[in-house]
């Protein structure tokens, strides 16, 4: 094998890139991104890879949510602070019934480069390039808006930075703060038509939180009730961003990619010999794969054996996303050979790739209940097979959209009209996902 190096991913086959017209704006896009700062600090990420170990051995439960893809015209304030609020609020219901802590990391601040299912797309007789995130050309249907700008990676760099200020300060400036985050699960639950279920974890967490203050613990004495962590992560795809921002870190001499904490590589980039591996296999930062449906289990030790080959724990999370019809038949096998190979993993569920389906209204939409059951199934798998459920990664937002079918609101196909603003995958809404943290707070408890 020859050496590694941040650009050594260039002599690989690789799949899903945007054709660039003019490259010498390119390497100009790359020699300007390559000055910047890093987004994260290398200790940062050997912190979470140290944490995400922790999960592996089941004593700490990973939580990664946030938006299919970021946008440059959505980007707000107030959608980055309903993300972290609802990301704070599910943590707190999963720790509480869980008895473990939640790593919470969040698909933003560089989730801008999207995978896509055909190069091109045809509308009414017209052909153009597939969008393919807003780091690489825009989603409106003309010629030029489809056309790959370069200029397009030194936008998303900046909108990370200003996302990843904004979120830093939310974590330690007093939003974060554990009888806040509560009061509002109280809210949520008093409001829920179904109050009676969710209304009884809030209250016992609120009465945990009264008894502590009693005996003299409280925000203003004891820090990590007044302040969090908020890790970030993406699908590392378009590599020419990816290697601008990997640095080699003063302290250790490795690698890191300092775009985010946390990246992964979607299931359509993920194959052995090509390009996205080759770049994966050098750097320091934990790491995800995603594990689809077509997986068997010798792919899968090949695949663990290129990423991780000291198998030390938390390096890797392997991402299911199988299906709530296929899970059950596919992971039981993976899960039996990762065992008996000794491999440590964090084993996370993605309930949301395998169930996308077209409502009859058109929309591209996912239900709650097979969400929820893709979720229901992995944890059994998994038990039944002697290994962890280590966590769940979900496509999520805070804000009130209608994307995702169901759930205690029951939103129907005809309501998905209503506000259908996703740029790419349909979401679960604030609603939604944090009943969904109530219902797999079932499945946590101890
Ligand atoms: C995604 O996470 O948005 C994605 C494209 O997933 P996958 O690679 O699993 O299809
Ligand atoms: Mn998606």
């Amino acid at each position: 094998m020859k050496p590694w190096s941040p650009e050594s991913w260039r002599d690989f086959p690789i799949r899903q890139q945007p054709t660039y017209p003019d490259s010498t704006a390119l390497l100009t896009a790359e020699a300007q991104l390559a000055k910047m700062p890093p987004l994260v600090f290398a200790q940062e990420a050997r912190d979470l890879r140290e944490q995400l170990g922790r999960a592996c051995e089941g004593k700490a439960f990973l939580l990664q949510g946030g938006d299919c893809a970021e946008s440059f015209a959505d980007f707000s304030a107030t959608s980055i602070r309903d993300t972290f609020k609802v990301l704070l609020q599910m943590a707190v219901v999963l720790t509480y019934s869980g008895r473990k802590p939640v790593i919470k990391v969040a698909r933003m601040a560089g989730q801008f480069a999207k995978p896509r299912s055909a190069d091109t797309e045809t509308i009414d007789g017209v052909t153009l390039p597939a969008y393919r995130g807003d780091i690489i050309n825009q989603l409106d249907f003309t010629e030029s808006a489809r056309l790959p700008d370069p200029q397009r990676m030194l936008q998303a760099y900046h909108q990370s930075t200003a996302t990843l200020n904004l979120v830093r300060a939310f974590a330690t400036g007093g939003l974060a703060d554990l009888h806040k985050v509560n009061q509002w699960n109280l809210d949520f639950a008093e409001a829920s038509p179904l109050r009676n279920r969710y209304l009884d974890i809030a209250e016992r967490i609120q009465d945990a939180l009264a008894f502590m203050a009693v005996c003299g613990v409280d925000s203003n004495n004891t820090p990590p009730l007044h302040a969090t962590h908020l890790y970030t992560s993406h699908e590392a795809l378009l590599l020419n961003y990816e290697q601008a921002l990997t640095r080699k870190d003063s302290l250790t001499g490795d690698w890191y990619n300092c775009s985010a904490h946390m990246l992964w590589i979607g299931e359509r980039t993920r194959k052995l010999d090509e390009a996205h591996i080759e770049f994966f296999r050098g750097i320091h930062n934990p790491i995800g794969v995603k594990v689809g449906p077509s997986m068997d289990e010798d792919e899968l030790i090949h695949l663990i054996d290129a990423l991780n080959p000291d198998n030390q724990a938390g390096r890797l999370t392997l991402i299911t996303r199988m299906g709530a019809n296929t899970l059950g038949d596919k992971l039981p096998r993976l899960a039996r050979r990762v065992k008996a190979e000794g491999r440590k993993v964090v084993w996370s569920s993605d309930p949301m790739h395998g169930n996308t389906v077209k409502a009859s209204s058109g929309y591209k939409t996912r239900s709650f209940d097979d969400i929820l059951t893709e979720i229901n199934q992995f944890f059994a798998a998994l038990r039944a097979e002697g290994q962890e459920p280590g966590g769940i990664h979900l496509e999520m937002t805070g804000q009130h959209v209608t994307e995702c079918t169901g759930g205690a609101y029951k939103i129907s196909d005809d309501d998905l009209a209503n506000c259908y603003r996703t740029q790419c995958d349909p979401r679960l809404n604030g609603d939604q996902v944090l009943e969904m943290a109530f219902c797999i707070a079932e499945r946590l408890r101890v």
